[in-house]
């Protein structure tokens, strides 16, 4: 009988070992965990980036072919706290992929894998228009943090890819002493700058300049996501000049007017940075990070040269 032979084949076919050439699906919503993917995943997989790295990851368009990527992913790597939650949880559903779901067995929310800074103590309502009401999302430029996301990616694959396991262990080995050995470099430029500070747009280095032993003096915004009134940038001018701020730095995908203001008034440089890997050139078209280790040693190169 025909359906018989084709529901026989079929079964065959789900007991036979999955052909070489079937790499894993991951799916992530930002560039630097996508680099990460293709650190450890190696040849077992083929990621994809659902937003650009020249995209505000807090505002992307839910747009429908995306959540046809998400109907195909074996993997879906979040951020998490709230980063993706105007337009992923949208996404997801119309993907109808149930393992996607968040706490599904493939998904992975990286926040998950980290020590979360800049936790609100009382409630925040986002109604107010505060963007980071579950604790700051920006750990990606924090390489501490950043070897922790991706044993978390590993140790994922290797559940849903158990053939693979080692291979994916080896690659993170792998992966974590270049990032020593890079961690070192970039700590060693960034020595003699210890203890200064700087201003930003919105607060998306507070991971990096924890990192780097370097603070925020302040933000043009007032609260993540608030566009600053005239007044928060009289105060800001005040607190560059007391503090002997030298660098203003923004992600590129942000209007740079307010910035200028506070540099018109102080002397400080606007300096525009990438916002994750791919997609950034900065003011020169010379750094064109193409993967997570090239997306931070732009930061370095660019922060320690607006300080000196
Ligand atoms: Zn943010």
């Amino acid at each position: 009988m025909k359906t018989l032979s084709i529901a026989a084949a079929l079964a065959l076919a789900a007991l036979a070992p999955a052909p070489a050439d079937a790499a894993l699906k991951v799916v992530t919503t930002v560039e630097g965990l996508a680099s990460l993917a293709r650190e450890v995943g190696g040849d077992r997989v083929q990621v994809t980036s659902l937003s650009r790295g020249i995209q505000d990851p807090h505002f992307m368009d839910a747009n429908p072919t995306l959540a046809v990527k998400l109907r195909q992913a074996d993997l879906l790597v979040d951020i998490g706290l709230d980063l993706e939650i105007g337009w992923l949880p949208p996404l997801v559903n119309q993907s109808r992929n149930p393992d996607i779901q968040p706490n599904g067995k493939r998904r992975l929310t990286a926040a998950s894998a980290v020590a979360v800074m800049e936790v609100a103590q009382g409630p925040v309502d986002r109604s107010m228009g505060d963007l980071h009401p579950a604790g700051n999302p920006h750990f990606m430029s924090d390489p501490r943090r950043v070897a922790r996301v991706a044993a978390a990616i590993a140790a994922k694959l290797g559940e849903l890819d158990s053939g693979g396991a080692q291979a994916y262990q080896a690659r993170l080995a792998g992966f974590r002493s270049r990032l020593e050995e890079s961690s070192a470099r970039w700590q060693a430029q960034l020595a003699p700058e210890k203890g200064r500070r700087i201003v930003a747009h919105h607060n998306s280095l507070t991971y990096f300049l924890d990192w780097a032993g370097l603070r925020a003096a302040g933000y043009l915004e007032p609260k993540p996501g608030i566009p600053p009134p005239p007044s928060h940038l009289a105060e800001l001018v005040g607190v560059v000049k007391a503090e002997d701020v030298k660098g203003i730095f923004l992600e590129n995908f942000y209007d740079r007017r307010s910035a200028d203001i506070v540099a018109k008034y102080t002397g400080a440089r606007v300096v525009a940075i990438p916002g994750d890997v791919g997609g950034f050139k900065d003011e020169r078209g010379v750094l064109d990070p193409k993967d997570w280790f090239e997306y931070m040693g732009a930061l370095v190169k660019l922060v320690t040269g607006a300080l000196r």
